[in-house]
């Protein structure tokens, strides 16, 4: 606005004073360009704390809504305790969604936690038979001596009786006093061979329960490794997959073995929604793998801090 008048009063100065009008007009003093209004930068606002929800959790999972709400904010809470800064902000209105989909590697995870839940009590009840297994033989053992030693008895008085009688057969006849006495002899045999097979069938019925016990435990142990058979058919290949991704705009959640798998998770993708990268420490948060991470007492290492300051600063956050 100044410049214009400052031109104005010059054109003027030249028509009152000077008394030749085509001197005068060499006087005109060319417009200036206008110059175009700065450009005013706007301060580049942080984006945090980057408001997030928990969206879709398949019931497959086993997990609750306030678990899995329980899980994210301690997720959370590991990366703004570390930096002492308001990261993320659980809100039920927030955009951004945490999605928990089942698909083959949840499954395959749950199939793997049966069998391995199915191998502890094959075992304890392995453990079991074979105590009772043990005890029965045991019994059996001694059961069976002193059915042996009474067979033995048996036979050998058996066979003095029958030689008895073999010789007074032979004589045509035992006395009357002496048939008595065998025919006595007889009925004490005859007693005892029926308590021995008694005994008998005693130790048959109890060589029946040990083998059908043996059995038993065969089929246990048969039924456990078709199961572990069939799981090797179906997820038996090694093989990677992706426990969580982020999206940009969400994150999806796809496999974690237990809560503290899932809060490592958890902890990685929310780690990539505040932009942090890959490190290369494994035991760091942001490594591309899971494993060596210390799962109990999960806290970012020197690396993890690094990155996050990093991407803070690049988003004008620090
Ligand atoms: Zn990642």
């Amino acid at each position: 606005m100044l410049k214009k008048i400052i031109f104005f009063i010059l054109i003027l100065g030249g028509l009152f004073f000077s008394d030749n009008f085509f001197t005068f007009q060499k006087k005109i003093i060319p417009i200036d360009n206008f110059k175009s209004p700065l450009f005013l930068t706007k301060k580049q606002k942080c984006f945090l704390p980057l408001h997030y929800s928990l969206g879709k959790l398949d019931n497959r999972f086993n997990l609750t809504s306030e678990e899995a709400r329980q899980a994210l904010l301690q997720a959370e809470s590991i990366w703004e305790k570390a930096i002492r800064m308001n990261l993320l902000q659980y809100d039920e209105k927030a955009n951004f969604k945490i999605n928990f989909i089942f698909d083959q590697r949840q499954e395959r995870t749950l199939a793997y936690k049966k069998l391995y839940e199915q191998l502890d009590q094959v075992q304890k009840t392995k453990g079991k038979m074979s105590k009772e297994y043990q005890e029965l033989i045991k019994r059996y053992q001694i059961k069976l001596d002193v059915y042996q030693k009474r067979v033995k008895n048996f036979n050998t008085d058996l066979s003095q009786y029958n030689q008895k009688v073999a010789y007074w057969n032979k004589e045509g006849g035992a006395p009357s006093d002496e048939y008595k006495k065998l025919q006595k002899e007889k009925k004490e045999l005859d007693k005892r061979r029926n308590k021995i097979e008694t005994k008998r069938k005693e130790l048959n019925k109890l060589i029946q329960k040990i083998n059908l016990l043996a059995q038993k435990e065969k089929k246990l142990v048969e039924n456990y490794n078709s199961n572990v058979r069939k799981y090797e058919n179906n997820y038996g290949q090694k093989c990677h997959f992706d426990q969580g991704k982020y999206f940009g705009d969400h994150i999806e959640i796809y496999q974690f073995n237990n809560y503290s798998d899932l809060i490592l998770v958890l902890a990685h993708e929310l780690g990539h929604a505040l932009q942090m990268k890959h490190v290369i420490n494994s035991h760091s948060i942001m490594y591309y793998l899971a494993g060596d991470q210390d799962f109990k007492n999960l806290q970012p290492t020197k690396e993890d801090i690094e990155e996050l300051k990093k991407v803070l600063k690049e988003n004008h956050c620090l």
